[in-house]
């Protein structure tokens, strides 16, 4: 497996700034989201991929418990954060490094040694824009003060790891998100997807290799980003809730797609009615396009799943935009064998399963309708099922 970027300048950094080599160099990436939005938090299930982009961090043993972060992504004093590990507590750190400094404290919490160190972290994770770069740095932060301390990464269950991540950002960043970005970080397999049971954390890597079929999975930052959105999350986990409780399941993952037409009458609000139909069928999805892959059946026949996908997320859980929709719209317009939104919504990234040979044909449609509409001009992130975090040199 070929260094990933980052690690490499990272590591090239480290060298400048600290003189003498790192003790070792890590990797973890960002994911994209094939299937499986909003089911989440329903105890459903999900399919993302890892992706090549990620975080690299170089990383060597301080003997004085002090830890210090620099991002190669800010300049000067924003870029370096630095607190002693025995005195984290939540709130003791803001701004970017608390992404660093919580996965530190759930470590340390969780009764790993963590030593002091010094860090020197890359990225080409575009932040803000759906891949997850925030759980890319702290899972490649996790791995590598984790490799620092405990020599045999054997030992280490991704999975409490991706656990103990989601603790950092919960409770130390404050961030309400789930399990799926760091699973999909730290058991990412190339050319496979990963099916995702968030209620038992069962993983499964299922082959999906676009490059391999002729075909290719674009993906567009719509650099769209709407302003109300974590009031818009609560209130459609809140609806989830309301619709579990009318149907009298512990989770909406426990509503059979068939029963819908049913049950449904037992939900007396028509916006709970719907928002419950989209994770109800959205897990139905991921399911039929994870047999699909599992079967080894034509990659191209999961296209009408993808757009089934956005059409719920745009009518029933009401979470498109404009940007998104029209993304959507003209790359199934140009060819695109399937496209939706992909990740929590209101903007974010697009995703479309299109031929190889047409890749930059569908992007150029896309960016016509934007420059039609009077929108930001999108940019296309490459995208390819990659491995999860690893330790590098
Ligand atoms: P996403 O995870 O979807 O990209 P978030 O808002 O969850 O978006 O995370 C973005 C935040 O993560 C940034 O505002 C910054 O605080 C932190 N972050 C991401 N990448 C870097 C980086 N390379 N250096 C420093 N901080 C970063
Ligand atoms: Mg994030």
């Amino acid at each position: 497996m070929t260094t990933p970027e980052p690690a490499r300048r990272a590591s090239a950094t480290f060298v400048e700034r600290h003189g003498g080599d790192p003790d070792g160099v890590w990797f973890a990436p960002g994911r994209v989201n094939l299937i499986g939005e909003h089911t989440d938090y329903n105890e459903g299930f999900v399919l993302p991929l890892a992706l090549a982009q990620g975080v690299g961090v170089a990383a060597r043993r301080r003997a004085d418990g002090v830890l210090r972060v620099t991002s190669r992504q800010l300049e000067g004093a924003e870029g370096t954060v630095e607190c002693a590990v025995a005195d984290l507590a939540p709130g003791a750190v803001s701004g970017w490094g608390a992404y660093p400094a919580g996965v530190a404290w759930a470590l340390r919490e969780a009764g790993h040694p963590v030593t002091g160190a010094d860090l020197v972290l890359d990225s080409d994770v575009p932040p803000g824009a759906g891949l997850s770069s925030s759980h890319a740095l702290e899972c490649a932060v996790a791995v590598a003060l984790l490799g620092l301390s405990e020599p045999d990464p054997t030992t280490l269950d991704r999975t409490a790891l991706a656990r103990l991540v989601r603790t950092a950002e919960n409770d130390f960043v404050g961030a309400p998100t789930g399990i799926m970005d760091q699973m999909a970080s730290l058991h990412g397999v190339a050319d496979h997807a990963l099916f995702i049971d968030t209620r038992s954390l069962a993983v499964e890597p299922v082959p999906f290799d676009p490059g391999a079929n002729g075909l290719a999975l674009l993906v567009l930052d719509t650099r769209t980003e709407h302003a109300l959105v974590d009031g818009e999350y609560a209130d459609r986990r809140a609806a989830c809730a309301a619709g579990a409780a009318a149907l009298g399941v512990a989770a909406l993952r426990d509503v059979a797609a068939d029963d819908l037409a049913t049950l449904e009458g037992r939900i007396g609000d028509p916006v709970v009615r719907r928002r419950v139909r989209h994770v109800v069928t959205e897990d139905a999805r991921v399911l039929s396009t994870v047999e699909r892959l599992r079967a080894g059946a034509d990659l191209r026949s999961i296209g009408t799943l993808l757009t089934a996908s956005h059409a719920s997320m745009r009518d029933d859980f009401e979470i498109t935009v404009p940007q998104v929709d029209l993304a959507v719209h003209a790359a199934l317009a140009a060819g695109a064998h399937g496209a939706r939104m992909t990740g929590g919504g209101f903007g974010g990234c697009v995703l479309a399963l299109v031929e190889a040979e047409a890749i930059d044909d569908v992007a150029q449609a896309v960016r016509a309708a934007y420059a039609g509409a009077g929108f930001t001009a999108p940019v296309p992130v490459p995208a390819r099922p990659s491995a999860g975090a690893r330790r590098v040199s």
